[in-house]
Formats: structure tokens, sequence, C-alpha cells
């Protein structure tokens, strides 16, 4: 049972530390995750949301509803998967598992009014956390810029202000993808924390966390230990980190609920986009509105320490059941 008062809304583009992203929302009772919006990005963006409800599913959670939200970025009118993503996640965003079909079916109406609905309805008591491209957000925010005011927090995975990207020297992934939606959201979203590689690179998890996972001996705790040492082996192969692999968008929903697993700095924050530039994709301060009161929080350092015992703590308790 929960009787958590905050709702949470999760926005995927599932991939493997989306899934971890979900375990973790799912078992944490601070929260209570009323729905979650598929994304393209790591997968196009039906597999994503059918790899969310296989995993809910595996996870004994076939109450939470999953959403569509875009196929392709605010510019563009169709969306490849990149090979890198494919490298890093599998083929299909789970590690090449063959993850049990869901019995619940992809729900008919739109993430994009689902979330609109429910910035309306929960309000200050929303929860909203992107771990994919923006561009579900920013198609909301045109459709209803009050939104801007309504969710109560939105914590992002994605931007790297003090570090490089991991696209280019300046751009991270999930920006890099539309990073005009981005500079939407940046620009207008209150109540922002951008949760970028400042912190996520310094969150690993090893084969030996995965392990615990693996010795619960229940077909949820393999299906995650698989699933993780999949990317924790992609991670090695492709000279991203030997010594484990970063825990992005579940930082992002740690975070979400308990912000002092980070410090952060306030800071109203844009997102460069001019294609002839080689900062493209970049997240940085705006000059524009440097005297203007901040509506962002940038994560730039975190207790790692903390985040990861307490991670494996929560992901233990779930694969246990
Ligand atoms: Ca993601």
């Amino acid at each position: 049972f929960k009787m958590a008062s905050t709702k949470m809304i999760l926005d995927l583009d599932t991939g493997v530390d989306d899934a971890l992203a979900l375990a973790l929302a799912i078992c944490d009772p601070r929260v209570d995750l009323i729905g979650v919006i598929a994304s393209y990005g790591n997968t196009l963006v039906e597999t994503s949301a059918q790899n969310t409800l296989n995993l809910l599913h595996l996870l004994g959670e076939n109450d939470v509803p999953v959403y569509l939200g875009e196929s392709h970025s605010s510019t563009t009118d169709h969306f490849d998967v990149m090979p890198i993503s494919k490298a890093i996640h599998g083929e299909h965003g789970v590690g090449n598992l063959s993850l049990a079909t869901a019995t619940r079916k992809i729900e008919q109406t739109s993430g994009i009014q689902f979330l609109i609905d429910m910035a309306h309805k929960y309000q200050d008591e929303l929860i909203y956390v992107p771990t994919g491209p923006l561009t579900n957000m920013a198609k909301a925010l045109k459709i209803d810029p009050e939104i801007s005011h309504l969710i109560g927090n939105t914590t992002l995975m994605g931007g790297a202000l003090t570090v490089p990207g991991n696209v280019t020297p300046f751009t991270e992934a999930n920006i890099n993808q539309d990073p005009e939606a981005a500079d939407l959201v940046f620009t207008t979203q209150e109540n922002l924390t951008m949760v970028g590689l400042d912190v996520t690179l310094r969150t690993l998890l090893t084969k030996k966390d995965t392990q615990q996972w693996r010795e619960l001996g229940t077909q949820a705790g393999t299906a995650y230990a698989d699933l993780m040492d999949f990317y924790i082996e992609a991670y090695d192969r492709l000279d991203i980190d030997h010594r484990g692999a970063a825990l992005h968008d579940p930082l992002a929903v740690a975070v979400a609920i308990d912000p002092s697993y980070v410090v952060t700095i306030p800071l109203n924050m844009r997102v460069t986009y001019d294609k002839d530039t080689k900062d493209y994709g970049r997240t940085i301060g705006d000059r524009e509105r440097l005297l203007e009161p901040t509506t962002t929080n940038v994560a730039v350092s975190v207790n790692a320490k903390r985040f990861v015992r307490d991670f494996m703590d929560f992901m233990i308790a779930v694969l246990k059941a």
C-alpha cells in the first residue's frame, strides 16, 4: 500500500538506467508513481513504452498506466535509434533480454495530455522526472504554458555544466536529441532541477553490486542483474568507464524525492541550439536572465556513497518480492 501524497510521473526512454529509475520510483514509499510517459531516445517510443510495461509486470506492478509521448524530436519528422544507444542499452533497450510481455496495454490517450491533466489535478503535489529527451515536456508547455507554474517540481536527467558532455565536449545525450525542446523547458519551467553528468558520472554500480541482486534468486533479481551487467560491460567495452556504470536516471528519481543527495547552485539556464556552432546542445547559464529570480537548481556535487547505498537497499527490497 501507499500513503504518499506526493505523486510522481516518470518520462522514460527505457533504456537500462531508465529501468533502474522505474524500480526505484516503485519501491520508494515517499512517492506514488501515477504513470509513465514514454519517450523516443534509447529506443523508439513504442519500444520504450512496451519495455516499461514489461518491467512493471516483472516487478509485479500492473496498476501503473504507460502513455506514449512523441516519436521524434520537435524539429524532425522521424527518429532512428543511434548505433551507440544500441551498443549501450541493447538492440531494444533492455540489454538484449527477452522479458515476458505484460498483460496490460499501452494507454490510448497521449502522454502529453496526461502530463497536462495531472499538472492541473495535483499541482504542487506532482513531481515530474524526465530521464530522456525533453520533447514531451516542451510539447506540453506549448499546448498549455500554465503547467510551467503548476508542477511542484521537475527533476530532469540531462545536461552537463561543470564537466564535458558525452556526445560532444559540450553536449549530453538527452539534450542532444532535442536541444530546442530542452531550451524551452530550461527557459520557461519553474522549480526545475538539473541532474546532469556533473553528478551522475560519480555514481557507479559494479558487478559486485548486481551479484547481490542475482543472489536473491528471484526472477526480477536475475533479470535486473542481467540487464545492468550488459550496461556495465558496455561501459567497459566502449571505454566510457572501466570502474562501473553510471546511475544516471535513478539518481534523478532519488534527487526528486530527497534533494539532500546533491549540492546545487541556483542558475537560470538555457540550451544553445545553433547548428553552425560547436557548442550545439550545450546547457549553460542564460545571459539574458542573469538578473532574474532563478528557476533552476543545477546539481554540481553528490553524496555518491549515501546514494548508492540507499539505491541498493531499495533495489534489493523491490527485487526480493
Ligand atoms: Ca534515459
